[in-house]
């Protein structure tokens, strides 16, 4: 294991594709200070990468509002052409993008694959939007005028993004605000900056102008307080966790931006004894498992109700057991390593809790030894409401099972959280499917399957998982101001 992320990257350091530098008002920046990106399998130094000050985002603000004039200008076709071309070169160096992803996030190099084609929809997606901004026409209510609302660019924008998913939260964000006609300066995750600077040399290839996109990479709290205190920044929008949310809403306060935030999951995923145990288990393997459990959208909690509780819990240990853990270069790896050592203790304090207070446990001991940002994926079941797991969520291969009774029951089971990003629904009852998919108290529903991602839909949560909508026809307005003109004495 050691060495492999190394040796991959020598490969792409000689294509030009390991970037260290900041990208600042079209110019790449070297910085006094350095940090170290590690490879978090093996805690192996892989590349440097600039600290930038604030001062230097300061200037990227400046340079981005300088910006602003020239590319709302652009006709939305004309910014279309640029997104889409930037898709098209992010698919043609898939393979490079997918190896940076692996390795400095750590999950498995198919997840990551998909994780570039997912990321690129985007772009192509908000491409066509870009000319769906529409406005309206209101009846008057005024004799002899005109009643219009139009939609604006808001102006500079910012993103704060998460390393669980390195490419696809920076062009979900960027490809929405740069469509509507706002530049955007993105502060990716100390963890991945590699893969968000590889992305940023493409969106240069693919004609995006000086200023319009800006990556500026250092220490979140250092680069986060002039985007928040600056005036000129007027969109603000986060993926990451509820506490980091809770501070960007209050220091977005003070300039009354326009904040949008995607924050924790800690979805419930419903399966009822009418179901066909085995589609059941691939549905929460699925939920459970993807990004190596590092996922807003993981099944943190998994009611099985009482008829099929024994036959589902042998059935998920045995498809668990199969997992295969190791570094994610390696061809085999179903299962990472986390790409943080605070997410792996966390899961750990999570088991060692459940089994004090009574769960039962099966450890597939797959992974074990492998080093400390190594989880071996665990099984918990008879899971209580009482134990941290069934409360807070977990972020990583370790799932839990809890029985249920009644629909009722469960429903207030799954409703009593103040998370509500994604819920799950496995049930053949129709009429139960249709009932449950109103009253759940979650921003995402999937009833009868684990996949339901992808940029036509509206990604966000209710309760304090979030606020506003990422991708779909919402997503852009995250970016845009309503404005309403009234023309009046029209008559001739
Ligand atoms: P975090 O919220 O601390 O980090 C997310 C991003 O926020 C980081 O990449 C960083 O750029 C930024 N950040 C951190 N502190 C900041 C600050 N004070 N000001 C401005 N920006 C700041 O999350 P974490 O500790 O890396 O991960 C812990 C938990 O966060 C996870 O267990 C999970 O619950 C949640 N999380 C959720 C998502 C998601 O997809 N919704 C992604 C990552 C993490």
């Amino acid at each position: 294991m050691a060495g492999l992320a190394a040796k991959q990257l020598h490969v792409l350091r000689r294509r030009d594709f390991v970037v260290g530098d900041a990208l600042i008002d079209g110019r790449w920046i070297a910085a006094a200070e350095r940090d170290a990106v590690i490879d978090p399998a093996t805690g192996e130094e892989i590349a440097e990468v600039a600290r930038c000050s604030a001062a230097d985002m300061e200037r990227a603000i400046g340079a981005a509002a300088q910006s602003f004039a020239s590319w709302r200008e652009l006709l939305p076709a004309s910014r279309g052409l640029i997104l889409r071309s930037w898709a098209s070169l992010m698919r043609e160096h898939a393979e490079e993008l997918a190896i940076l992803i692996t390795s400095e996030q750590g999950k498995p190099l198919a997840e990551a694959r998909y994780e570039v084609v997912y990321g690129a929809g985007f772009l192509d997606w908000f491409a066509a939007e870009a000319e769906r901004a529409y406005g309206e026409t209101i009846p008057s209510h005024k004799p002899a005028s005109l009643l219009q609302v139009r939609m604006q660019p808001i102006g500079v924008a910012a993103a704060i993004t998460p390393w669980n998913f390195p490419v696809a939260m920076i062009t979900r964000k960027a490809g929405a605000a740069l469509a509507a006609g706002c530049p955007i300066i993105v502060k990716p995750a100390p963890e991945t900056p590699l893969s968000a600077l590889a992305l940023a040399r493409l969106a240069e290839e693919a004609g995006v102008p000086r200023g319009v996109l800006q990556v500026v990479v250092g220490n979140s709290i250092e680069l986060s307080a002039p985007l928040l205190r600056d005036t000129r920044v007027r969109a603000l929008s986060f993926t990451g966790s509820t506490q980091v949310g809770h501070l960007l809403l209050e220091g977005a306060a003070t300039t009354v931006k326009k904040v949008s935030l995607e924050l924790g999951g800690h979805a419930p995923f419903l399966i009822f004894d009418d179901v066909d145990i085995g589609k059941a288990v691939t549905g929460a393997m699925a939920a459970k498992f993807a990004t190596s459990g590092q996922d807003c959208l993981a099944a943190n909690r998994i009611y099985v109700q009482r008829g099929i509780y024994g036959a589902f819990v042998d059935a998920l240990a045995a498809a668990m057991a199969e997992l295969k853990v190791g570094h994610g270069l390696e061809p085999t790896t179903d299962i990472g390593p986390m790409t943080k050592a605070s997410v792996a203790e966390k899961c750990r304090a999570h088991i060692a809790d459940a089994v004090t207070k009574g769960a039962r446990i099966f450890s597939t001991g797959n992974g074990e030894g492998l080093g400390p940002n190594f989880v071996v994926p665990t099984l918990l079941s008879d899971v209580t409401d009482d134990m941290l797991i069934a409360r807070e969520e977990t972020f990583g291969p370790v799932a839990a099972v809890l029985p249920f009774d009644t629909e009722r029951e469960v429903l207030a089971r799954a409703n009593a959280s103040e998370m509500g990003l994604a819920a799950y629904v496995y049930t053949d009852s129709l009429r139960r499917a249709l009932r449950l998919s109103e009253s759940i108290e979650y921003g995402m529903v999937g009833i009868n399957t684990a996949s339901f991602t992808g940029p036509p839909i509206p990604f966000g949560g209710w309760k304090q998982s979030g606020l506003g909508r990422e991708g779909s026809r919402h997503g852009i307005q995250e970016y845009m101001e309503l404005k309403y003109v009234c023309f009046g004495d029209l008559a001739a």
